[in-house]
């Protein structure tokens, strides 16, 4: 256990939204500083197995463990987990540097550490020039950035993302992706990446779990996985 990051565990994790299995008996360990990558097609379980990580979704039965320990404990401390989401929940009255500050703010980074952190991420994500602005004066492809920025300001011991460059335009989408990677090298944060974008998962991950209906059918390297998928679906989808 240390400052920088921490490990992940979910042991035989079951969700049922009504009577519906989405997720079934889902066993995932992710090693402190690793950087996961949870890839499969639409509908398959992603954002909902991601969102139990963060604490959004309580599990109908196992257990996910934060360092070893019971998640409620650390996912309210709000230091150690921040999420990336699929549909970005900006607040809708804030600027856009003030939809950033806020979780700086609230967990007592220092005003000149602030500016500090916010400024480098908004010249890297090209949003210097809409600082000002609200989300509703925003594309969705800047909204998302807003979104990826916020997430990479808190700088927490695990780093969740949600499909986080999907709306990016292609030229600013592999200077972001090279952005989420050079932070994960500075900041050895333990990362779990969800897309459904096979490149973006090769790129990307230390590992990759490729999952489907609710399961994870393989979890490797990118090179093991490209090369030796052992089941029929992993060989297609790949
Ligand atoms: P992915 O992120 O891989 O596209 P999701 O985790 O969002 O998949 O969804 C997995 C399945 O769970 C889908 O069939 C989806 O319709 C269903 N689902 C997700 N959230 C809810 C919810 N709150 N209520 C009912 N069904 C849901
Ligand atoms: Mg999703």
């Amino acid at each position: 256990m240390n400052d920088n990051n921490a490990t992940i565990e979910l042991k035989k994790v079951t969700k049922e939204f009504k009577s519906t299995k989405v997720i079934d008996q889902l066993d995932l360990e992710v090693a402190a500083g690793e950087f996961l990558v949870l890839l499969g097609p639409s509908g398959c379980g992603k954002s909902t197995t991601l969102r139990m990580i963060a604490g959004l979704e309580t599990a109908s039965d196992g257990e996910v463990l934060i360092d070893g320990d019971d998640l409620k404990k650390k996912a309210s401390d709000g230091h150690t987990i921040a999420m990336v989401f699929q549909d970005y929940a900006l607040y809708p009255n804030m600027t856009v540097y003030q939809n950033l500050e806020y979780a700086l703010k609230v967990h007592k980074v220092a005003k000149d550490e602030r500016q500090k952190r916010l400024t480098s991420i908004l010249e890297t994500l090209n949003l210097s020039d809409y600082k000002d602005r609200l989300p509703s004066e925003l594309s969705g492809g800047q909204k998302q950035r807003v979104a990826l920025g916020r997430g990479m300001a808190k700088k927490s011991k695990i780093f969740l993302l949600d499909e986080p460059l999907s709306n990016i335009d292609v030229q600013l989408r592999e200077k972001a992706r090279d952005e989420i990677q050079s932070l994960h090298d500075k900041n050895k944060q333990t990362i779990v990446y969800v897309t459904h974008d096979q490149l973006e998962a090769m790129a990307l991950g230390d590992r990759i779990a490729v999952m489907n209906d609710g399961i994870i059918q393989m979890i490797d390297t990118p090179e093991n996985i490209y090369k030796n998928p052992t089941n029929l679906f992993v060989a297609k989808f790949i």
